[in-house]
């Protein structure tokens, strides 16, 4: 559906020259997909969602849409459209008058318009609420009339800029199933921009990680998960050790990363040889896991998560880890 090849952004700043926003991004995106670009504050991920809505132009690379170059159309003729962060809803407009906006302005007849905005007002959710001004409505609510708003037209992609991020958190949850169920009835390919790994974990079926400018990884959420390539997506997936190490025989330093969850502490009298020995610094009680902090013999800082709690384990003690080989991923850098 779209094909992203070599595309850079650079923006002019005042006096330092130019700022690269995106540096030499390739990625593809299959139809009827839930694709997530996601990244810390500032890797570029809004820049390149911006770039596929044609609101940004490249300054080098080539944006495809369905196999056309399509990298200097006007966003109007891309079969593209946005769900914004903020919602942008008109307040004056009713709930129905904002959703079949964008049918008007396509010039659709009006008993059309009416059926159209009737079934994605089903879809989203709120067909009791069509006569309503959007101060009626809770911040939950806005968000599925700016979706419906979106859906509307029946473009074949839609881009979403962190559409949930103005929610709390029960509702942000409640609305990542929402937007995984409307995405598999519509069958329109998403492309959601998030810095929330668990939201992208979620609702994906690929996902592709940026960091300054740039994809390290794609991969479908799993993948991502239990095979990180590099220190960053290890980090910012989910929560990793790192640790250094070396290939036994050929010498080169190596990184090692092991998920706090696939780590086992004991207390030493339990026998257990363990592989290295340590001392617990914290214990957090997190409801469903519990949180071991542990020193080891080198200075370095692990975490260890278990479902039980360890009896008797406090902070001060002695203790050995382990893990089994095969929970250990070596890393780039
Ligand atoms: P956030 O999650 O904070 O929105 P992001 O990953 O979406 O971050 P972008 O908004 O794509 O990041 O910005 C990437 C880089 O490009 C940033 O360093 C930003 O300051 C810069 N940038 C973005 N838009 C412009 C602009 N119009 N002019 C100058 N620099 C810009």
């Amino acid at each position: 559906m779209i094909t992203i090849e070599n595309v850079s952004k650079s923006f002019p700043t005042k006096g330092v020259g130019a700022s690269t926003a995106l540096d030499g991004v390739s990625l593809q995106i299959q139809d009827r997909e839930f694709f997530t670009l996601l990244g810390p504050s500032g890797c570029g991920k809004t820049t390149l969602l911006r770039i596929i809505a044609g609101f940004e132009l490249p300054t080098a690379g080539t944006v495809r849409i369905e196999g056309a170059d399509s990298s200097f159309l006007p966003p109007q003729k891309r079969p593209v459209n946005t769900v914004f962060q903020s919602y942008a809803l008109f307040p004056h407009m009713t709930v129905a008058e904002n959703v079949g906006f964008g049918l008007q302005m396509q010039k659709v007849p009006r008993a059309e318009r009416d059926l159209r905005v009737a079934e994605v007002l089903r879809l989203v959710r709120l067909e009791t609420m069509a006569a309503r001004l959007p101060r009626q409505l809770s911040g939950g609510q806005q968000q599925r009339v700016a979706l419906a708003r979106a859906l509307a037209p029946r473009p074949k992609v839609l881009l979403l800029d962190e559409p949930l991020s103005a929610l709390d958190l029960k509702l942000r949850k409640e609305m990542q199933s929402e937007l995984k169920r409307l995405q598999r009835e519509t069958g329109i390919t998403f492309v959601l921009v998030t810095h929330d790994q668990e939201e992208a974990l979620a609702m994906s079926d690929h996902i592709a990680v940026m960091s300054a400018g740039r994809v390290l990884q794609i991969g479908e959420p799993r993948e991502i998960y239990d095979n990180p390539k590099s220190r960053f997506v290890a980090d910012f997936i989910g929560e990793s050790n790192v640790l250094p190490g070396a290939m036994i025989g050929r010498g080169n330093d190596i990184l090692i990363a092991v998920r706090p969850e696939r780590i086992a502490v004991s207390a030493p009298a339990s026998g257990s040889a363990g592989r290295i020995r340590g001392t617990v610094t914290a214990v957090t009680y997190l409801g469903l896991d519990t949180l071991y902090e542990i020193v080891i013999e080198n200075g370095e800082r692990l975490r260890s998560r278990t479902r039980q709690s360890v009896d008797g384990l406090v902070a001060g003690q002695a203790v050995v880890l382990d893990w089994s080989s095969d929970a250990e991923r070596h890393l780039t850098n």
